[in-house]
């Protein structure tokens, strides 16, 4: 059996690792072996393969074996160093973490390895910098009593070496009237030394380890240790990563930036992480070590000459050094094909290269560089395509929070991130307020326990909405979404008072009028006015360039949910190939027509019925006629009345008084015709096709008005293709009961206009027994629209609209991983929609296939979608652009899957 090798050297001069080897090599590890392959001036170490980790963990010692490799390896360094490890021209190391996925911050590292009392004199001597040997010695002492004296070996009784050794510096700095660290003389530090090597002594029961190679052991064991830290473990779980990975140890000669004149260090992206241009962006520090620029003591100069500050940039204190340093950039991008964040330390006039690792950026700069990266012939087109997440595309056309003030907020509290995107505004508690302040320009924030459709005129003049109430799918959710606005939902600890002027949240009370922060995004709610920004991306070159490459290779269409011209409009904009649903009952929360729908469902009987509904015939007609024509061309799905009639009724006094008078009614009649209506649990009551079968005119009035809006288009040489839908079907006798209105209804009106007309009658599936009842549906259907919202709420039994009151604790208590209102749940909705398509095609080959609820505008269920081979996804007009990325990545992942 062959031996596989344990350690792996890198030099400049000769390098062990090779490319993709990052199983072994970690990330760190396998990037510094190629900076060294392509002639970068790394400082030489070796990786201690992370295949070594695991035999580690179960021993909890280095074998001697492996002691004897690192010996060996040391040497190596010793070698092209010309220093030596315990010697008297000091070689002193780093020892990190690095595993194959980044894992930032989440284990340790320990610097200044080697350094001892016989160093330390040795060094003073070479550098001739006192300060700089005890500064180094300080930092050395408190990483290795934390991270190896504490942690990896477990010595002392109660945890907090780290906070005694931080109160201990601050009280030197406090007694001396030292400002910051850099402020500090060489002999406070040597006080700081003594104290701490008694209190390590007094803490631990030992002494602090005076032999080179003793730190070293240590701290290359406490390194691997760390894999199973808490915090690593932690976030292991929640990234889902691999415990069996482990994490390789590097061990790299120290250079040193804080060494006086001549010295620095910096941190830098290839390109601007932020907006994506082409720019040389980051940061140094003269006379500094690398944790110094992190750790915000100094304030960082700009590396570029045109940064736009008058700080020192480092083009200007150090050009050859810039020069250089300009020479890697062009070198890692056309090498890793990627924009880069690096680490490098200047020492005495000497630039080294730390790290390399493709860095973290924003969605915009993601859609940038991908894109400028296939003009400048760096990758391709796919690659681009692949390369930006689709959420990243999302996030790009939102509002963010300033990341000066965001530092600096206080947190109120939170709910579930319903709409993303940052919105900041003055707190109102009701949809009227929102109106009348909003339409004065004012910025608001609607806040309601819940909303309802009645509301919807206020929340299109709020900048966002919080609501204490529902869950991701609630009426506020799906609103907010269409509309590209932030929201918050199910915010528990929020009360609003009797009198709708002021809320508790949690314990703090805010009045209206008083300012708050939404960031939709994460769910976080802040108690004051933030500071936002937009980047203008949504008529972006590259974003539309990106998503013109992604509709090449996706498979899937992408429709949207839109209920007005003005939203088929922008998401035409945005790339919509047609319109998936139409919720029509939005259209009647019109002022003047809600009062004709309410008179309409507490008339007397039928005749009267039929008078309210001729009333608002030529409203919906007129509403149909111009959504079609906006997409003429294009498939319409049109679905009929869905909501229950209880939010149609919620009628306040003086309502109730014209409604009497307009009907002829008794309030008194009126309102115990509002009683009967009303229900337990309405979700599940008289809603759907439900009520189309109750209250036939309805239908019939609908279906007038979407086919006569048609065959009026057609007239006038228009293009219209409408397809009518039927909600909340559970067996084949509804669906016909609905079907049959329509096919009579179009039967008078072509008789009547003496036209025809192609259109399609399709349903939506939502409720399990439509599931299981799919291939006899199909085969009187033209198409079937997965209605996941209310699928999954009923699969689960959970209500849309009360998830608010215990998904937290759910998701705490990890009983539940995701959320299944926004991730379709695979094993459960998304077996039975598995089933209903099978049986669907069974019962109608022919049948065209597609999904309306919230779940097609996430780009995970859009994979499942993918793979199930629906025809469309459709969502809400801000998530087009996703869809189609993430439709372009659901076809690429599954060819590549397919071979
Ligand atoms: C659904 O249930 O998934 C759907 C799209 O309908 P609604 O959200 O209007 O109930
Ligand atoms: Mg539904």
């Amino acid at each position: 059996m062959r031996v596989k090798k344990k350690i792996y050297f890198f030099s400049q001069q000769k390098t062990d690792g090779t490319k993709s080897m990052s199983d072994v090599l970690g990330g760190k590890g396998e990037n510094m072996a190629e900076m060294c392959r392509l002639g970068l001036p790394v400082p030489p170490g070796f990786t201690i393969s992370s295949l070594v980790c695991g035999s580690f963990l179960k021993h909890n010692r280095l074998s001697s074996k492996l002691k004897k490799e690192i010996q060996e390896n040391v040497k190596r360094i010793e070698r092209e160093t010309k220093k030596s490890f315990g010697g008297r021209i000091p070689l002193l190391v780093s020892v990190r973490s690095g595993a194959k996925v980044s894992m930032p911050g989440m284990m340790e590292t320990v610097l200044n390895v080697g350094l001892t009392p016989k160093t330390i004199k040795a060094l003073i001597k070479k550098s001739g910098n006192r300060r700089f040997v005890y500064d180094s010695y300080r930092r050395l002492i408190m990483m290795y009593a934390d991270v190896v004296m504490e942690k990896g070996l477990g010595l002392g009784k109660k945890s907090g070496i780290r906070n005694k050794m931080e109160e201990m510096l601050e009280k030197i700095k406090q007694k001396n009237g030292y400002k910051n660290d850099a402020a500090v003389s060489s002999e406070s530090w040597k006080v700081l030394i003594e104290q701490y090597l008694r209190l390590i002594k007094k803490h631990f029961g030992v002494e602090f380890p005076d032999n080179h190679y003793d730190q070293l052991y240590g701290a290359i064991e406490a390194v691997f240790a760390s894999w199973n830290g808490k915090r690593a473990k932690e976030y292991r779980a929640f990234e889902k990563i691999s415990n069996k990975l482990g994490t390789a140890v590097n061990v790299q000669a120290m250079v040193f930036g804080n060494m006086g004149e001549g010295c620095g260090t910096g941190v830098a992206f290839t390109r601007n992480p932020s907006n994506g241009k082409n720019r040389f962006y980051g940061e140094w520090l003269p006379n500094a070590q690398g944790e110094d620029v992190v750790a915000g003591t100094r304030t960082p100069q700009p590396i570029s000459a045109d940064s736009g500050t008058k700080k020192l940039s480092l083009e200007a204190a150090m050009p050859k050094i810039y020069k250089q340093l300009q020479g890697v950039r062009k070198t890692l991008e056309t090498h890793f094909k990627d924009m880069q964040d690096i680490e490098f330390t200047i020492e005495n006039d000497k630039l080294w290269m730390l790290q390399t690792r493709v860095g973290k950026r924003t969605g915009i700069a993601a859609v940038k560089i991908a894109t400028d990266m296939v003009g400048e012939r760096l990758i391709n087109k796919k690659e681009a395509v692949s390369r930006v997440r689709p959420n990243q595309v999302y996030e790009s056309m939102l509002k963010n929070i300033d990341s000066k003030d965001l530092s600096s907020a206080v947190r109120l509290g939170g709910g579930l991130p319903a709409g993303p995107g940052a919105s900041t505004g003055q707190v109102v508690f009701s949809a009227e307020k929102a109106e009348k302040l909003g339409k004065k320009g004012k910025q608001i924030i609607l806040v309601r326990n819940e909303t309802s459709p009645e509301d919807i005129h206020g929340m299109r003049y709020a900048a966002g909405i919080l609501t204490s109430r529902g869950g991701l799918t609630s009426h506020a959710a799906l609103v907010a979404r269409g509309w590209g606005k932030s929201c918050i939902v199910g915010y528990q600890g929020l009360k609003i008072s009797k009198n709708k002027k002021s809320a508790v949240f949690g314990d703090k009370k805010i009045k209206e009028g008083d300012w708050i922060t939404l960031n939709g995004t994460d769910g976080s709610v802040f108690d004051q006015k933030l500071g936002l920004f937009q980047q203008p991306i949504k008529d972006s070159k590259s974003l539309r360039l990106l998503l013109r490459w992604a509709d090449r290779y996706r498979r899937l269409k992408v429709r949207t949910n839109a209920d007005t011209p003005e939203d088929c409009k922008q998401a035409m904009a945005f790339g919509a190939q047609g319109l998936g649903l139409c919720r029509t009952e939005h259209m009647f929360f019109d002022k003047k027509r809600i009062h004709q729908f309410r008179k309409m469902i507490l008339a007397g009987g039928k005749e009267a019925r039929i008078k309210c509904l001729k009333k608002l015939l030529p409203h919906q007609k007129k509403d149909f006629y111009n959504i079609l024509k906006t997409m003429e061309g294009l498939p319409v799905t049109i679905r009929l009345l869905d909501p229950p009639l209880h939010e149609f009724i919620n009628v306040n006094n003086k309502e109730l008084e014209k409604l009497s008078k307009d009907l002829g009614e008794s309030k008194k009649n009126i309102e115990a015709r509002i009683d009967e209506l009303r229900e337990d649990n309405p979700m599940l009551g008289h809603r759907g096709c439900r009520l189309g079968i109750s209250y036939p005119e309805i239908t019939e009035m609908q279906a007038e008005a979407i086919l006569g809006a048609a065959l009026k288009l057609k007239k006038e040489k228009g293009r219209p293709k409408v397809e009518i839908m039927v909600p909340l079907v559970g067996s084949l006798n509804e669906f016909l009961d609905q079907k049959n209105i329509i096919l009579e209804t179009y039967k008078k009106l072509a008789k009547k206009s003496g036209q025809t007309l192609e259109y399609k009658i399709g349903t939506m599936i939502e409720v399990p027994r439509a599931c299981f009842n799919a291939k006899e549906i199909a085969k009187n259907a033209d198409f079937f629209s997965f209605g996941t919202n209310d699928l999954t709420q009923t699969v689960f039994g959970f209500s849309r609209d009360d998830i608010g009151t215990f998904f937290q604790t759910y998701f705490e208590k990890e009983i539940l991983s995701f959320d299944p209102f926004e991730t379709i749940s695979e094993e459960s909705v998304g077996a039975l929609m598995k089933m209903a398509v099978k049986d669907g095609k069974k019962g109608n080959p022919g049948l065209s296939l597609g999904i309306c609820g919230e779940h097609g505008g996430d780009p995970k269920s859009i994979d499942f979608c993918s793979a199930l081979g629906l025809d469309y996804v459709s969502c809400s007009p801000f998530r087009v652009p996703v869809a189609r990325l993430a439709a372009a990545h659901a076809k690429i992942k599954g060819t590549q899957n397919n071979g």
